[in-house]
């Protein structure tokens, strides 16, 4: 008898490391307070700005950093509207956040942003641009071999594609940004469609995709803070 219970708080004792082990996160009940984000601190990095343009479309002459900004706040707005969490932009207009052009401190500042406001996530957004004008499609980059990122960065692009958008999953992808390396909390990069490609950037525009779009990116941040 003795040795069956034994043995039962032994198959008990292993199962819970086994599951902490793969992280399913089977012991977290998630509460309404979770999926409120109470006391979480969410920095939204809209790419570019000022006298910086990111990439410029050629068929409809759309500016990056003006479409950045616009999606950013899009982002913020149904944040919270549907959570308590406490929403940071590293810019609301069109400047940077220094006054001289250098790329690197200016990436720095934005990563300072977070870590000033004890920040519990960050999301940078952007849009991308290639040669060639057939390449298409969203993707979330996280800094390599950083599982956390990973994890947040695959939340995200799933959720996006569950709002069925017509363009092509490009998945998550480990990216040496600095905004993602200096990071110390879990950090991602969207690149929302490419600019250089007619459809995409038509559809970037579009009301449809921006309410999706945000819609998708906070179910996202609420499914991964919420775990
Ligand atoms: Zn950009």
């Amino acid at each position: 008898m003795k040795k069956i219970i034994i043995s039962i708080l032994l198959l008990i004792f292993s199962l819970g490391i086994g599951y902490q082990f793969l992280d399913l996160d089977i012991f977290h009940q998630v509460t309404a307070e979770d999926l409120r984000l109470k006391g979480k601190v969410i920095v939204l990095d809209p790419g570019h700005g000022g006298g910086d343009h990111g990439a410029q479309g050629k068929a409809h002459g759309t500016i990056e950093k003006d479409l950045n900004l616009k999606v950013a706040m899009n982002i913020k707005k149904e944040l919270e509207k549907r959570t308590d969490a406490k929403v940071i932009l590293t810019r609301d207009t069109d400047a940077s956040l220094l006054p001289k052009i250098d790329q690197k401190k200016e990436l720095q500042a934005r990563v300072d942003v977070a870590k000033k406001n004890h920040a519990n996530l960050y999301v940078s957004i952007h849009h991308d641009a290639f040669t060639d004008p057939s390449v298409k499609g969203i993707t979330t980059h996280y800094a390599p071999l950083r599982l956390e990122d990973r994890k947040l960065a695959k939340y995200v692009q799933q959720a996006i594609f569950n709002q069925k958008i017509d363009t092509n999953d490009r998945g998550v992808q480990g990216s040496d940004y600095l905004v993602l390396r200096e990071n110390s909390i879990p950090a991602i990069l969207l690149e929302l469609g490419f600019i250089s490609n007619e459809s995409d950037e038509v559809r970037m525009n579009s009301k449809e995709f921006q309410t999706k779009s945000a819609s998708g990116i906070v179910d996202g941040i609420i499914q991964y803070l919420s775990r």
